[in-house]
């Protein structure tokens, strides 16, 4: 059904329209026909207005006892329980990805919401036994400020919440820009936070173009400090841009994460979990399994099966709960990967299943692309080295881990990675050589624990991992305090 619903700004407390009036359409990837309402489209005077904004809330709201920004959060949390169906739901229909993907995404919004909540009686410092008598010297935290959050369409819910919750309990306030495809989670997280209590101008949300406000935020002096989460291409631009201003930056970025299987590994668990980790939310996460590495004495018996496993998914629309993959998220996404099964195709690689956009009935309104899996595939060839962000695995043969760990170290990018074996010792030697920022051991590539940094290593990821404590240390600047009580 179309919704003409027209959704606003929310700056300093108020829900408003762009100051130019331009607004834009959003549309349901699984059927482009259904509109889902239209979204302001932002310039830089909606940005200069949300800085303002953040920059005159900056003083109370950092002045109210972390324990009390922790009750706001905790509000938050109750809000978003009960409302975890709606939250879903819109998710399904801006992103694509399937109900059951975009319920399992609102949790982790709310896993992260509660930890931060509860970091506000913690925002932990040390204590040091001072060189001078009588003298005490300990370490406290101060929010950054006004910081930018800047965010992807892949997970529209939980990503925002992930930078959002951390920035508010170190006593920052906030400018977020969502992705241009998906406001609409980001809208409703926002009037959940407003329902909650947060005072007016502590988190400002203005949507549009990425260019324009993103680089506003970047470029403006009253904000200290970015976190963005998208494209190496863009996360580089945001870093240097926002290096030669001295802000403090933290970009998380692609992958082109693999998994090892070994001979000895329980082929038929690690079979089901590759094809899960590649095909599920449509390939489009940034841990998304995109290569498999495979020891040559069981390499027939593991295609065989992850062949079995990937004929038995149904594509569809993702708000069906019958369906495991929905559509690509957009057109763009829908031409790029096309054009990488293609180059793929034209440098040599051998398709075992899928290569194809899925056409006729419903198919023929949405962006949907079959699971696709490459075989003989040579080191160099672009599927084996680029993030092509959609249902796309590319599988090796190897003599042995030391030529599996010198192919999956054999990218630009480090974000996550894991090994299927029984062997303790090979597991060891794997996790001490693998330049990935998450390791895992027989369990998938996908996701993480919200109380666990999460991020990459090389051109996945630079600045402070998010989540953890790492998420607040970025949040934060440690300062040293010294008295003298002779
Ligand atoms: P993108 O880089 O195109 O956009 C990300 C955000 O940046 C959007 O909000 C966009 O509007 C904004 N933006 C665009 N140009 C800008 C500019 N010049 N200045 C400031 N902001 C600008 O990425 P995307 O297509 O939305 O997301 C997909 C990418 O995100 C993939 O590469 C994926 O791997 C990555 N990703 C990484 C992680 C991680 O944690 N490492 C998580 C999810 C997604």
């Amino acid at each position: 059904m179309n919704s003409t619903e027209k959704f606003r700004n929310y700056i300093n407390g108020q829900w408003q329209n762009s100051i130019s009036g331009k607004e834009y359409d959003v549309f349901n990837p699984a059927d482009k026909n259904q509109l889902l309402g239209s979204i302001p489209f932002c310039s830089k005077k909606d940005a200069d207005l949300a800085i303002d904004a953040a920059s005159s809330s900056l003083h109370e709201w950092s002045n109210i006892t972390a324990p009390e920004r922790g009750e706001i959060l905790f509000e938050v949390l109750r809000i978003m329980d009960s409302r975890k169906l709606d939250l879903a739901e819109t998710i399904t229909l801006e992103e694509g990805k399937v109900l059951s993907d975009s319920e399992a995404e609102v949790k982790r919004a709310m896993n992260i919401i509660q930890f931060s909540a509860g970091e506000g009686r913690r925002l932990l410092g040390n204590t040091s036994q001072s060189e001078n008598e009588n003298n005490v010297s300990y370490t406290m935290r101060k929010p950054l400020g006004v910081v930018g959050i800047i965010t992807p369409w892949n997970f529209p819910l939980a990503i925002p919440a992930w930078k959002i919750a951390p920035a508010l309990i170190c006593g920052n306030t906030v400018i977020f820009k969502p992705a241009f495809s998906t406001p609409l989670s980001a809208i409703k997280l926002v009037e959940i936070f407003e329902e909650a209590g947060l005072p007016p101008g502590v988190i400002n949300l203005v949507t549009g173009s990425g260019s324009e406000i993103g680089q506003s935020l970047v470029e403006d002096n009253r904000v200290q400090g970015i976190s963005f989460t998208g494209s190496t291409e863009i996360g580089t631009k945001i870093y240097s841009d926002g290096a030669s201003k001295l802000k403090k930056i933290q970009c998380e970025m692609g992958g082109k994460n693999a998994v090892i299987v070994l001979k000895d590994a329980d082929i038929e668990k690690a079979a089901k979990d590759v094809v899960i980790g590649a095909f599920g939310s449509t390939g489009q996460r940034c841990t998304a399994t995109s290569r498999v590495i495979i020891e040559q004495e069981i390499y027939e018996e593991f295609i065989e099966k992850m062949l079995i496993f990937t004929k038995e998914l149904k594509t569809g629309n993702g708000i069906d709960p019958d369906i495991d993959i929905g559509p690509l998220s957009s057109l763009d996404q829908l031409e790029k990967v096309t054009e990488y099964i293609g180059l793929g195709v034209e440098q040599g690689g051998k398709i075992l299943i899928g290569g194809h956009r899925l056409e006729g009935e419903i198919f023929d309104d949405g962006f949907y692309v079959e699971p696709t899996i490459f075989v003989d595939v040579d080191k160099e060839n672009i599927v084996a080295k680029e993030e092509i962000f959609g249902p796309v695995l590319i599988s090796f043969k190897v003599a042995d881990l030391s030529e599996a760990l010198d192919i999956t170290n054999d990218v630009d990018f480090g974000l996550s990675s894991s090994i299927y074996t029984k062997d303790i010792k090979q597991a060891y030697k794997y996790i001490n050589n693998v330049d990935t920022g998450m390791v895992h051991v027989n369990s998938p590539t996908l996701g993480g624990e919200v109380h666990l940094p999460f991020g990459g290593l090389k051109s996945s990821g630079v600045g402070h991992r998010e989540q953890g404590e790492e998420g607040f240390n970025f949040f934060s600047e440690l300062i040293s305090v010294y008295i003298d009580h002779s």
